[in-house]
This record gives C-alpha cells, sequence and structure tokens, in this order.
C-alpha cells in the first residue's frame, strides 16, 4: 500500500460539516460529488498528500445514514491507496481479510474502490483505492 489515501467522516448535514472544517483548515473543500449508487453526497479537503472525505448519506437506507444512526458522526473509514487493486484484493481475500465487495467498484474521486469488513480489522472500516486510469 502506498499511503493514506483519505479519511473518511460521517456527517449529517454537509453544508454545516464543510463550514467547520473550512475553519478547522483554513481552506475550502475544493469538490463536492454525490456517488448515487451508494447513496452518498461528498466533499473532500486537501491537507498536504492526505484528503479528508466528508460523507453525508442521502436517503434515510444509505450505509452512512444507518452508521450515523448506530454511531453517531465521527470517523468512518480510512482509505489506503494502492497501485493495483484487483491483486491487492486476492491478496486480502486470501489472508482471511472478509471483503464487503465481490469486485472493485466505481467510487468518488476517479476511483476504482472496495471496502474491507471492520469485523476484520479490529472494527476499522478499511476502503483500498486506485486512482482511475483515465
Ligand atoms: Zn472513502
Amino acid at each position: 500500500m502506498k499511503k493514506v489515501e483519505h479519511i473518511g467522516i460521517a456527517v449529517k448535514d454537509i453544508e454545516d460539516a464543510n463550514n467547520i472544517f473550512a475553519k478547522l483548515f483554513n481552506q475550502n473543500h475544493y469538490k463536492v460529488e454525490q456517488v448515487q449508487s451508494e447513496g452518498v453526497i461528498t466533499s473532500f479537503f486537501k491537507i498536504g498528500e492526505t484528503k479528508i472525505e466528508l460523507l453525508q448519506g442521502t436517503h434515510q437506507d444509505s450505509p452512512i445514514a444507518k452508521f450515523i444512526s448506530k454511531r453517531g458522526e465521527g470517523i468512518h473509514h480510512i482509505a489506503f491507496e494502492v497501485t493495483d487493486i484487483d491483486s491487492e484484493m486476492d491478496r486480502l481475500k486470501s489472508e482471511g481479510f472478509e471483503l464487503i465487495n465481490s469486485e472493485a467498484k466505481d467510487g468518488a474521486d476517479n476511483k476504482k474502490i472496495f471496502f474491507v469488513h471492520p469485523k476484520t480489522t479490529n472494527g476499522v472500516l478499511i476502503e483500498l483505492c486506485q486512482e482511475k486510469s483515465s
């Protein structure tokens, strides 16, 4: 794995959160993106090499809305950048990790992504991502 690509934070209201984090970082988010398939709206800040991704569910049954109703707002996942997402997927599977996705799928920010279930990673939801070549 190359680096921590971003940290995902689940929020109830992305506009409120954008204002709070803009004050915290002393800079504005650089993009907002909706991922229809995930029922999520995201915004991104860039701090050095690492991004912060704010996530708000767009409907009650979305994974983010469910996460917030169970655990409240807060850190939702840590994403690591990899160079070959398919081979990392095979490697983690063979190491016994439970993957949430059976194959890498399109995520926000021009990435292929998949998630590792937190029950096999000490309670931390892990995302692996690879920039799509386009
Ligand atoms: Zn993410």
